[in-house]
């Protein structure tokens, strides 16, 4: 409040110089004396103004470009140039710390884009711009899936679920493979993060490629060993009980090893991007027929199996895949129940959702194992599974073939009561109309 009556010490020495005058000549002198003052002071006021709005007109606000002013215009230009150089500081600070956030990022083999809630790009670093072929100054607020118009980069975009990763292949200028990840955060803003998988994935093709020739390579000299070894078997001369013995073991090894070699093969052309899925509709009650017969003939009588088809249906798949998968548990239900255990295979529709499920009343599995049964060479007990004849990487094959049907597979098992293998398709691979 003191501020203001001081402020106002101007127009009262005016005003009391005017009233003096006033006094001791004559009144109208006062007036004159009182109003000349006034036209001072509002000329004094009016010329710091003009002075501080041509200021403010300039485009280089610095401290030194403020006008030198008087009186009270003296103390406000000194606290504008403290305000201005306190500005200049910040702005100094906020240059620096961005040119440091420029230089990490660029400096990262991460692409980084912001995106706004429309998907418009804000930003991004020139990573993401080779990555996706953007530029920054030209495609700024641009929808980013005209940029990148990849089907599945749009469909990844449009569903919003972005828990995993989505791999990109053969971007529009580069042969390019791009691991895709976004982030949302803030005010439902996106953050895209691509990385060059190229070579990583040159690697995985090279080890597939790798293992697909070995065992193509090994198939025929093991049909030629099998085959020499069939017929030495069969040949009366051999008497000797230790050449029988070894004869046996050397026919049950090639036989093993000519499972493996066939499922790698299996396995390498189910991960092969390649080979494509060869889908049509598969009458699953045909189908569950068939492997349920197949079953009857590999137990052999010595266990009760039941086929339990709630419902008929047909499902939009491979056939020869289908019959792989559901054929893998099914062996593996009958491998893994001792004699006279009972084996459910069932089929049902529930909630839309085509359900598929071998029960079996076996050996069961330990929980800690559940989660890593579909690792290829991954067995609970190995001296078992290959005295029934079991490679390691029939579940491997099962999860490859149903990742090609968008299906999962879920275990329940327990040790010593038996083990629940049930594979649900998803709504999208039921053919509707024709199941009741
Ligand atoms: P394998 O050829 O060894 O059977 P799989 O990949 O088919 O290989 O199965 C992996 C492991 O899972 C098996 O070694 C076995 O320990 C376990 N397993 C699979 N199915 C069953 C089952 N129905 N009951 C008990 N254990 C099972």
């Amino acid at each position: 409040m003191f501020g203001f009556w001081q402020r106002l010490g101007s127009v009262f020495l005016i005003a009391i110089v005017a009233f003096l005058i006033g006094i001791f000549n004559e009144a109208l002198t006062g007036w004159i004396t009182f109003s000349i003052g006034m036209l001072w002071l509002v000329l004094h006021h009016t010329w710091h103004l003009t002075a501080f709005e041509q200021w403010l007109l300039i485009s280089d606000h610095t401290p030194s470009s403020i006008p030198a002013g008087r009186g009270i215009w003296d103390n406000i230009f000194a606290h504008l140039a403290r305000f201005v150089r306190m500005q200049n500081q910040s702005q100094q600070l906020i240059n620096f710390e961005l040119k440091q956030l420029q230089s990490v990022t660029a400096a990262m083999p991460d692409g980084i884009v912001i995106l706004d809630e429309n998907n418009h790009i804000e930003w991004c670093d020139p990573v993401a711009e080779k990555h996706l072929g953007v530029n920054l100054t030209l495609d700024v607020d641009q929808q980013i899936t005209n940029m990148v118009r990849q089907q599945s980069f749009v469909d990844y975009l449009a569903t919003g679920k972005f828990n995993k990763p989505l791999v990109l292949r053969q971007m529009r200028h580069h042969r390019l493979t791009l691991l895709i990840q976004i982030v949302p955060y803030g005010n439902q803003q996106k953050l895209l993060i691509s990385r060059d998988i190229t070579s990583y994935e040159r690697i995985e093709i090279m080890r597939r490629d790798f293992i697909a020739n070995v065992s193509h390579e090994l198939r025929t000299p093991l049909t030629v060993i099998n085959g020499y070894l069939e017929m030495l078997s069969g040949e009366p001369d051999i008497d000797n009980s230790m050449h029988q013995y070894a004869l046996h073991a050397m026919t049950e090894q090639t036989i093993r090893m000519q499972r493996l070699v066939e499922d790698l093969l299996t396995l390498s052309r189910l991960e092969s991007t390649r080979d494509k899925l060869n889908e049509r509709p598969v009458k699953i009650i045909d189908l569950l027929h068939e492997i349920y017969n197949e079953a009857q003939s590999l137990s052999s009588g010595k266990h009760k199996i039941e086929l339990d088809i709630k419902n008929e249906g047909q499902i939009l798949a491979s056939r020869e895949e289908l019959r792989s998968a559901f054929s893998n548990l099914i062996s593996n239900a009958i491998r893994y129940t001792p004699e006279n255990g009972e084996i459910t295979i069932c089929w049902e529709i529930k909630e839309g959702k085509g359900m598929f499920s071998v029960c079996d009343t076996g050996v069961g599995i330990e929980q800690e194992h559940i989660s890593r049964l579909t690792e290829r060479f991954y067995r609970v007990d190995s001296s078992r599974s290959r005295e029934t004849g079991g490679t390691g990487l029939g579940l491997a094959i099962v999860k490859h073939i149903l990742n090609r049907h968008q299906a999962r597979l879920k275990i329940k098992s327990e040790v010593g009561k038996g083990s629940e293998f049930c594979i649900q398709f998803p709504e999208k691979r039921l053919i509707l109309n024709s199941y009741n």
